[in-house]
């Protein structure tokens, strides 16, 4: 909402940041700026710190040494949560949620609203975002009756009725059937479009490199980070995963 982008800080600032849950770090001397409108994918093999980073850059960790910076703010003091949409890892397969998806979504404006009611207005933007997601048909569905990608597209959902300018996924197509895995990629491309800034956990590297436009690949410490078609041809790309990853992206077409 600034005029000049000159003036704003980064969405995300890592510097040299490292955090262990022992004594061993699983993430070291990590530096990472994002700037706003970016769509980023962080990959690595199991275990490589994927998850901890993210919480780390959210906030939800606090570095051992280090700083981490949300929109200018220091993570952990960062309180203006509608800015950040946070798709957790498994939310599109969680069943333990017997609501609607247009309940779901209207979750999205409690930052908003407070404890109060939605008004009319608050409900246009609920019903924009449900209508973004390709999700209008299924508004009054329980959200325990959709498959994975429509789940996810309902928690996506729900980031937007915050008016999130920053989504963060967290490995989000684990649970969607790989005919929806297209469309949900087409879904984060036009929120790109509309330029919010997109971050993503993912382990299918083929869908890393023809979607996301810059890779950070992670491996306790950054392997690559870079635009995602040089991250196919790099060394970072069998140096984090092993030899047989190059098969994994695929004989491109
Ligand atoms: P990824 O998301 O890439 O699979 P994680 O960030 O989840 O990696 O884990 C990185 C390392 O930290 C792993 O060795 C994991 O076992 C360890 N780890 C993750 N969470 C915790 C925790 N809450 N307590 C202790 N160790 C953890």
């Amino acid at each position: 909402t600034t005029e000049s982008n000159e003036t704003e800080p980064p969405v995300i600032e890592l510097t040299d940041v490292s955090f262990g849950y022992t004594s061993m770090p699983v993430v070291e001397d990590v530096s990472v700026s994002i700037d706003a409108g970016e769509y980023v994918a962080v990959v690595g093999p199991n275990g490589s710190g994927k998850s901890t980073l993210m919480q780390l850059l959210l906030g939800l960790l606090d570095p051992d040494s280090g700083t981490a910076q949300l929109f200018g703010v220091d993570a952990t003091a960062f309180d203006d949560g509608a800015r950040v949409g946070y798709v957790a890892q498994g939310a599109g397969t969680s069943r333990e949620m017997p609501i609607t998806v247009r309940e779901v979504v209207k979750m999205g404006r409690f930052p908003h609203v407070g404890f109060g009611r939605l008004s009319a207005a608050d409900w246009r933007i609920v019903d924009r975002a449900i209508d973004t997601v390709g999700m209008s048909a299924f508004a009054d569905r329980r959200i325990t009756q959709l498959s994975g990608g429509q789940r996810q597209r309902a928690f996506i959902a729900r980031a937007l009725a915050g008016e999130a300018d920053l989504l963060v996924l967290d490995e989000p197509t684990v649970g969607v059937d790989t005919e929806s895995v297209d469309a949900f990629y087409g879904l984060l491309e036009s929120l790109h479009d509309d330029g919010i800034t997109v971050l993503l956990i993912e382990h299918d590297l083929q869908a890393v490199t023809e979607h996301a436009k810059r890779v950070i690949c992670l491996n306790r410490e950054i392997y690559f980070d870079g635009p995602s078609a040089e991250f196919t041809d790099s060394a970072a790309l069998a140096r984090a995963f092993g030899t047989g990853a190059r098969s994994l992206t695929g004989g491109n077409s």
